[in-house]
């Protein structure tokens, strides 16, 4: 017998499992692991999308493991990205670091009002919304042309976002339980040495486990990555990129959480949610691990040798980026008193709740990001 194709496989899982919301599907294809040093006995199969609702990026199932591209999480890896290169290849004193930091909270505040939003529309939520939308029409927008019409711009957007599609990717096939038994062996006592170090008396064997299993992948993701672009970038770009992902990746997550508990401290104080200080620790004590692990890999003839240099060059705001975003008080805080008194005006007018649906559709503009 046949055995079904990629695109079998996901009709049947939605025609099964309609609560499996993919938004809108793009592509659907199959992972080779064997063009890599991963071995597995699972199909893998990637499947591209765009649904704002969608959070988890991976389906593990019997016989094969669903990796899930949502562009809609991408566009704000490439979001946070564009208006880091802009800024830094038109740096005047016209154009100060405040500039960069209100665009990179107005992101920041747009995702949170969306996530908030998708929990039950709320007057916080969309105020925050219009607020940001405000912010990110009049300051931010033209970014993306200017990014997309410089070639040299667009080449680095282009490779930072391979790279964090990539990362993405080799993080959920990290989680197969038959991924290379030597890697784990050999990463594991390092792992297991960070976390024993750990004294806090909130941390406990649940958490233990879950940043060992998550840290493990994220090593074996790091690595891949590495593996992958260092015939393209030198040391220098290549870990800070790696780097900036970290970041990135550590700051969505913390926008979740905030967000869920801006929600519960504004909205509905009976909202269970994700638990923000268990999820804060978690993310600070993964990002403290990977990053000193990206300082400390030392490329050389016995590991992988980079490009001895390249054109693309690395994020000079990177440190802005995760002061700017992980600063979650700022998400509820006003971006300026006037975008956020004519929030508050238009919000009386926008309460409806299919209205203001119809209008963050309107305000969403649709990247659709593939490797
Ligand atoms: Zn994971």
């Amino acid at each position: 017998m046949l055995s079904p194709t990629s695109r079998e496989i996901l009709d049947n899982l939605q025609a099964t499992r309609p609560y499996l919301d993919f938004g809108q599907v793009i592509d659907v294809k199959e992972f080779d692991p064997s063009a890599t040093s991963i071995g597995s006995s699972k199909r893998i199969i990637l499947v591209s999308c765009y649904s704002p609702r969608r959070r988890i990026v991976s389906e593990e199932y019997r016989d094969f493991l669903l990796i899930i591209q949502n562009s809609y999480l991408l566009s704000f890896v490439s979001d946070i990205a564009s208006l880091a290169i802009y800024h830094q290849s038109h740096r005047t004193p016209e154009l100060p670091a405040e500039r960069l930091r209100g665009g990179f909270s107005a992101i920041a505040k747009k995702f949170a009002a969306e996530h908030m939003e998708s929990i039950a529309s709320s007057k916080v939520s969309r105020t925050m919304f219009l607020e940001a939308v405000q912010h990110i029409e009049s300051n931010t927008r033209y970014v993306h042309d200017v990014v997309g019409s410089e070639s040299n711009l667009n080449e680095k957007l282009t490779v930072f976002l391979r790279y964090a599609i990539s990362f993405i990717r080799f993080h959920e096939v990290g989680h197969l339980s038959d991924v290379d038994h030597v890697f784990r062996n050999m990463i594991l006592p390092d792992v297991n040495q960070f976390i024993d170090a750990i004294a806090d008396h909130e941390f406990d064997k649940y958490d233990e486990t879950t940043l060992r299993r998550e840290l493990l992948s994220d090593v074996f993701s790091l690595n891949t990555c590495f593996a992958k672009f260092c015939s393209i970038l030198s040391e220098e770009t290549l870990k800070n990129f790696s780097e900036c992902m970290i970041d990135i990746l550590t700051a969505l997550n913390a926008l979740y959480a905030a967000s869920e508990d801006a929600y519960r401290l504004n909205v509905d104080e009976a909202f269970q949610g994700s638990e923000i200080a268990a999820e804060f620790r978690h993310w600070r004590y993964r990002r403290e691990y990977l990053q000193n692990y990206i300082t400390g890999f030392v490329f050389d003839d016995g590991t992988l040798r980079c490009r001895a240099e390249d054109d693309i060059g690395v994020l000079t705001e990177h440190p802005e980026i995760f002061q700017t975003l992980f600063n979650i008080n700022k998400i509820v805080d006003p971006l300026t008193d006037h975008e956020n008194r004519l929030a508050q005006i238009f919000e009386k007018y926008l309460n409806s709740e299919d209205v203001f649906t119809i209008l963050m559709q309107d305000f969403r503009v649709t990247r659709l990001l593939s490797d």
